[in-house]
């Protein structure tokens, strides 16, 4: 992890927020690198669950809602993580999280363990007297609900179907640790897909086909993936069964989505507090009824997370150490890079107008500084799958050499044909 970490400071994919500072525990923020990796991997998340599906639809709703929403949906009454504080060194700590009875950090006694609800309250108002309490949502599938009506009656959708979002979460997590794993904001992509109840376990089974097959496409490693069964005495008070996906990260197996069967919990506590029905009526079956939810509930952050401790290596070429983050090329921020072999003579001009009509098509990145070897290590360790090198044939023939970050061959290719080639090696269709 420590590898990694610095590996992201150093190249701009991840750094402490408000770092000058001193930071602030439990935000972060995405550099250049990091931004475009991430935003890679959701919009393939979208592209795959909402685009490519007719059954699935989008939202993007406000981030701040109306105080009853956590009250209806238990969250005020629930949403606790039992904690305990060190009497000596005054730590506050996540009781589960707990590996023996005293201080992990002191040895010191532990208090009584006591509930600590984890959500981030706000104040929203433009005077003291008439601003009123309410919470940076902690998750971002209760819009999914409060909405479930207006969304399917514009959309004319017809149940089994699913809304997705996309969107920043908050909790006020007792231990944030392990770099971008657990925040205190952070960015949630979940589906609310809402079924008929004689068919929950059907559709709970095909969504775990699904995610898995979603993981490795982002190019995650079969063996260091598993899922997770919540024995049913430690299931969220929604939920009748949840399994997650768990990954193999340097620290440990943590998870990275859940999938709950969350049944008419949601739709029924808010149709029950608001007054407003939310139930579907099927013209068809001419039957009106609540629908059961399914809800696969991913994490954008520690997605990004498990994609970067999966693309990270390093190893020996010709006797030197060569860092290479094999990120599926797709996913990587930089598609590829135009280095010109030498800067003089033309050569560098005629990679620059080279770069530039690539640039129109997809992310890239120009570099003369330094020898050509240290150029192909630095983008190496951004996880640049392609390198593309002009030099004095290319003035000759137009040509240019396209070196492979993986087996490091190089190709010979007509100029002609290298955006082609490198869109359809990054494409999300391609499977
Ligand atoms: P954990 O048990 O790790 O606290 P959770 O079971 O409370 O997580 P869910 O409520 O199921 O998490 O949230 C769905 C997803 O949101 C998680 O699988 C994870 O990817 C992401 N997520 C939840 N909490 C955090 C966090 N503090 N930081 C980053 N991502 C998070």
């Amino acid at each position: 992890m420590k590898d990694l970490v610095s590996l992201c400071t150093r190249k701009g994919f991840i750094f402490q927020s408000s770092g000058i500072y001193g930071g602030i525990n439990g935000c972060w923020d995405f550099g250049p690198l990091g931004v475009e990796l991430k935003r890679n991997l959701k919009d393939d998340w979208w592209y795959n669950f909402v685009q490519q599906r007719s059954d699935i639809v989008g939202l993007d709703a406000s981030i701040i809602m109306h105080p009853k929403v956590w009250e209806a949906s238990g969250h005020v009454e629930q949403f606790h993580d039992i904690v305990v504080d060190c009497k000596e060194c005054k730590h506050r700590f996540r009781e589960d999280h707990l590996e023996a009875k005293v201080c992990p950090d002191c040895g010191g006694e532990l208090t009584e363990p006591k509930a600590f609800n984890s959500m981030l309250q706000t104040r929203l108002g433009v005077s003291d007297e008439s601003a009123v309490n309410t919470y940076l949502r902690p998750e971002t599938c209760q819009a999914i609900f409060v909405d479930f009506k207006e969304v399917y009656s514009s959309s004319r959708m017809k149940v089994p179907f699913g809304i997705a979002q996309i969107g920043k979460a908050f909790r006020n997590e007792v231990n944030p640790r392990n770099f971008i794993f657990r925040s205190r904001e952070f960015e949630q992509m979940e589906i609310e897909f809402f079924c008929k109840a004689e068919n929950e376990e059907a559709v709970f089974e095909q969504w775990k086909a699904d995610i898995w097959k979603w993981y490795l496409d982002i190019g995650l490693t079969e063996s260091k993936m598993r899922w997770y069964a919540h024995p049913k005495e430690s299931l969220s008070h929604y939920s009748s069964r949840t399994e997650d996906v768990e990954y193999e990260f340097p620290f440990g197996w943590g998870e990275l989505q859940g999938l709950a069967n969350r049944g008419t919990f949601d739709l029924t506590a808010h149709t029950k507090a608001s007054g407003k029905d939310l139930s579907f009526f099927d013209q068809q079956a001419n039957e009106r009824f609540t629908p059961s939810v399914i809800e696969p509930s991913a994490g954008a952050d520690r997605a990004t997370l498990a994609v970067l401790c999966n693309a990270y290596h390093e190893e020996e070429v010709e006797g030197d150490k060569r860092i290479v983050m094999k990120f599926d090329p797709k996913l990587a921020p930089i598609k590829a890079a135009v280095l010109p072999l030498v800067k003089k003579d033309g050569i560098a001009e005629m990679a620059q107008d080279f770069e530039k009509t690539l640039r129109k098509k997809f992310n890239t990145f120009y570099d003369q500084a330094g020898a050509i070897g240290r150029r192909y290590r630095r983008m190496d360790e951004v996880g640049t799958p392609f390198c593309i090198c002009v030099d004095y044939d290319s003035k000759e023939d137009n040509t240019v050499t396209v070196r492979d970050r993986d087996s490091m061959e190089q190709a010979r290719m007509p100029m002609a044909e290298v955006a082609a080639y490198i869109q359809t090696r990054c494409s999300n269709e391609r499977d």
